[in-house]
């Protein structure tokens, strides 16, 4: 049976900047398959946290704040309270943020099922650094992407670039560094 026919998860995994998204998304519409952007919803947390003054070094508060929030995930992006948060959830100060909140073993941990119910649907795409370790280890293909640090500072330099963004490569690259350690 031809790869076209078959219902298949595929994860990406990789570090930061390194071309998951894009990847993902060429893949996904070759096959006429889903995308699972599973860092938006480390994102999303973040941008309601930051909104809302909670602690990100507290994971308590950050696990209470995740029950009210009512967070939806599908093949569609995240919304949080039924609004869509797209835009808001690439913002520089999220981005500066997301590896301190996704560094909560127990946050990790409760946000599983809401990834795995995605996967439910199969013919999909699954980005995210866990994706073939722990949300989906039984997926079908799994792919771990790897470029140097310079090209991932340069990557995202462009991106923030098209979108007018003001930030200096060597900013970036301070980033993208401190986003690997982190
Ligand atoms: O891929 P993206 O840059 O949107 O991911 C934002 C952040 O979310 C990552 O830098 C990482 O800290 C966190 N993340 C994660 N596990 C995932 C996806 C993202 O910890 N599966």
């Amino acid at each position: 049976m031809s790869i076209f026919q078959q219902d298949l998860i595929v994860t990406i995994d990789g570090p930061a900047g390194v071309g998951k998204s894009t990847v993902s998304r060429f893949v996904a519409a070759e096959l006429g398959y889903a995308v699972l952007d599973s860092g938006s919803l480390y994102r999303a947390i973040t941008y309601a946290a930051l909104q809302r003054s909670v602690d990100l070094s507290d994971e308590t508060s950050l696990l209470d704040l995740i029950e009210g929030l009512d967070l939806q995930l599908d093949e569609n992006g995240v919304s949080v309270g039924g609004q869509s948060v797209g835009r808001e959830i690439r913002s520089r100060e999220v981005t500066a943020n997301v590896s301190q909140v996704s560094s909560h073993p127990c946050l990790r941990s409760a946000l599983i099922a809401l990834q795995r119910h995605v996967g439910k649907r199969k013919r999909l795409v699954a980005e995210g650094r866990d994706m073939g370790t722990v949300i989906f280890p039984e997926a079908d293909y799994k792919f771990f992407l790897q470029a140097s640090l310079e090209e991932r500072a340069r990557r995202r330099h462009g991106e923030l670039a098209a979108h007018q963004a003001t930030s200096t490569y060597d900013r970036i690259l301070r980033d993208v560094r401190d986003r690997d350690q982190k």
